[in-house]
């Protein structure tokens, strides 16, 4: 059964011009868009600069509203939903960014920025245990790392701690909006390894956007290659790596 379903899915951004700001026209970021996937799999997202990958991301999370259309969760839409329901629906939906230097707060210790998504569903039980198990489990040192600020990491430690924040209420999909695309290749490889390693730790879904094709054959299950607001062609891994 699929875990998230997309139906015809459409965001249209108005173009506005002209000291009075008038509607001129609108793009369609999303032109109906149909996908689904499967509990436990890598659904991969692949296409050029402007397909509107990063729109399809933030509106499964709930960041964008959609135009029409529809996208279920678990077989319930919630495409219309209302600002506590997205809150009850996060709880189960995280995202990882492609910079997550600018999805950090640069003055929140990294103990303060994993421990944040905890506090906002009250999950302050053994908050610092919590906080320093999940530390562990992205391949941070607690004893060195706890109090450090981001601007004090790596590239590829910022991601650490993004997601550290993404798995810490224990979703079960993770949407990835190019989590590698700004880190060196040496370092993009432990990161890809680290996001299997969890996978198979926290029976997560991911759908996994990237533009580098060698990263989306060695993660995703299946692939969909989007264009001008749809998708293309989807295919499975073997097929996809064929073509490629
Ligand atoms: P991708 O992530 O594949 O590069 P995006 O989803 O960022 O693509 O963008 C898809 C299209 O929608 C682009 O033409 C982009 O300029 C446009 N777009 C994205 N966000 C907005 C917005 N908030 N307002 C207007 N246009 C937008
Ligand atoms: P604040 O208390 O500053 O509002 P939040 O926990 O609400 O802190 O996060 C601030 C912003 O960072 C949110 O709007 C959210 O979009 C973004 N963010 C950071 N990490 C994540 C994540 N793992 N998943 C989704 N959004 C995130």
């Amino acid at each position: 059964t699929a875990l998230l379903e997309i139906k015809d899915l459409h965001v249209h951004f108005p173009i506005k011009n002209g000291t009075f700001q008038k509607k001129t026209g609108e793009v369609k970021a999303l032109n109906g868009v149909d996908l689904a996937v499967n509990k436990g799999e890598v659904l991969g997202i692949v296409g050029e600069s402007g397909c509107g990958k990063s729109t399809l991301a933030r509106s499964i999370v709930g960041l964008q509203k959609p135009t029409s259309g529809d996208i279920l969760f678990n077989g319930e839409a919630y495409t219309d939903a209302s600002a506590k329901e997205i809150y009850e629906l996060r709880r189960n939906m995280q995202m990882v960014f492609q910079d997550p230097y600018t999805s950090l707060n640069p003055r929140m210790k990294v103990s303060e920025s994993i421990a944040a998504p905890l506090k906002a569903y009250k999950q302050t039980k053994n908050l610092e245990t919590r906080v320093k198990e999940l530390m562990e489990l992205v391949g941070l040192n607690p004893d060195m790392h706890y109090n450090r600020l981001p601007h004090e990491f790596s590239g590829g430690q910022r991601q650490r701690i993004g997601i550290a924040r993404a798995i810490a209420l224990e979703p079960k999909l993770i949407v990835c909006d190019e989590p590698v695309s700004a880190l060196d290749v040496s370092v993009q490889a432990q990161v890809i390894n680290l996001f299997q390693d969890l996978q198979k730790k926290l029976n997560l879904t991911y759908v996994f956007i990237a533009h580098d094709l060698s990263v989306i054959n060695h993660i995703a299950d299946r692939v969909a290659v989007m264009y001008l607001g749809k998708v293309m062609e989807k295919s499975n891994r073997e097929t996809f790596q064929a073509h490629a």
